[in-house]
């Protein structure tokens, strides 16, 4: 990048001018990613100071049946085939707390667009799950299981919310969102689920006074200048209503392995690679800094493997997620080692030994327990260090 350009960007972020399109492209094309990790750190360190949040969650998919077949998904299963599922709510029930251990706090919902399954389902689940953990906060159904909501039932999107929120729901989740531009999503998203009506139903849940998070499914088919495009529209939608409380880039992930069939359901994969190590910690950075009215990014460790979680943390990210078990949606089978469970104990020594100060959180990002600080890197060293995956 010419020097000029990148003194001028500079003097932009450390002055805390908002970025726009153009800034957003010049940022991903340069090759410096010690400079764009010190711009994004400062962004961060003004925002969230040294704390890394994190929440103690668990994964919840009632059904890996699907309607649709997007591109990118190696999760959904047609009615019929020998590994699709539908739980019956008091297999979710029970499946919900055998989890129930380490002071769980969120219970993260998201599931395929199944079928047959009537509306009543959903907000019994829930209600049913709210009972038997009153203390555990419901994050479930995209925007897309929303939309699907709306089809099934004949009911608005309004009356659907309220009627989850009466069941006992926090939060929305932020998937469905993947990448905005119809360039790209037109290839990629098999539902009807887009840009007009995922905003319609965020801005509708933020109206109720939920918040909800936004994510971004990067290193596929699309280019930087789709990334950009996209944190652009969740900027605007940001300004209008202050609803979003972070943004997540998801790391698209090829199929690796179906072990109970051995099709691979990922379509896409034959056209692109996964994005590398350094382009991922350059999309935290570039979203730190073009996102600028958002107060978190989240590093969804199993997508990005622990190395990378510790680097984002340098990179604009101030949030991990989570102590996850059984994530399925694009792990379902991941060759690099990346475990599927994170225990809080496990976290708390990721951040620390990272130079970070833990806070773990609950959904609506309110306070549930502040650590230490870390101690210094010679006082670590003289005690033997867990090595990371
Ligand atoms: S991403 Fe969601 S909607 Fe698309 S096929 Fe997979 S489960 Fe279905």
């Amino acid at each position: 990048m010419d020097a000029g350009l990148k003194r001028e960007l500079e003097e932009k972020v450390y002055a805390g001018e908002r970025l726009t399109r153009e800034d957003g492209i010049a940022l991903y094309d340069s090759d410096d990613l010690t400079w764009l990790g010190r711009l994004a750190h400062h962004r961060r360190s003004e925002l969230n100071g040294d704390r890394v949040m994190f929440n103690v969650n668990r994964h919840l998919n009632l059904t890996n049946v699907c309607s649709a077949s997007c591109a990118y998904c190696s999760f959904q299963r047609k009615p019929g085939e020998k590994d699709a599922y539908t739980m019956r709510i008091d297999e979710a029930v029970r499946k919900a707390k055998e989890m129930e251990d380490e002071q769980l706090t969120e219970l993260h919902i998201v599931n395929g667009l199944h079928p047959t399954l009537p509306w009543r389902y959903y907000p019994k689940v829930l209600r049913e799950l709210k009972a038997a953990l009153p203390k555990v906060n419901l994050k479930a159904f995209t925007a897309t299981e929303v939309q699907w909501f709306e089809k099934i039932s004949g009911l608005g999107a309004d009356e659907i919310l309220d009627e989850l929120m009466d069941a006992g729901l926090e939060s929305l989740t932020g998937g469905g969102a993947e990448i905005f531009d119809w360039e790209v999503r037109q290839h990629i998203v098999d539902h009807a689920c887009h840009w007009e009506d995922w905003s319609r139903i965020h801005r509708l849940a933020h109206s109720k006074g939920m918040k909800t998070p936004s994510t971004m499914l990067y290193g596929h088919i699309e280019e930087p200048r789709h990334r950009v495009d996209h944190v652009l529209r969740l900027r605007e939608l940001q300004d209008e209503t202050g609803g979003f409380q972070v943004f997540i880039p998801l790391r698209y992930q090829h199929d690796f392995v179906d072990s109970a069939d051995g099709k691979i359901r990922n379509r896409i994969q034959a056209q692109t690679t996964m994005a590398s190590p350094a382009e991922s910690l350059k999309t935290f950075a570039v979203s730190r800094l073009l996102f600028d009215n958002v107060p978190h990014v989240k590093c969804f460790w199993v997508m990005h493997g622990l190395s990378v979680a510790q680097l984002s943390l340098n990179f604009g990210v101030d949030d991990l997620d989570g102590s996850v078990v059984e994530y399925k949606i694009t792990h379902d089978a991941d060759s690099y080692g990346t475990p599927n469970t994170m225990h809080r104990d496990d976290l708390l020594h990721l951040i620390w030994d990272a130079g970070f100060r833990p806070v773990e959180r609950n959904t609506r990002y309110e306070i549930v327990r502040e650590y230490d600080a870390p101690t210094s890197l010679a006082e670590r060293r003289s005690e033997p260090q867990q090595v990371w995956a």
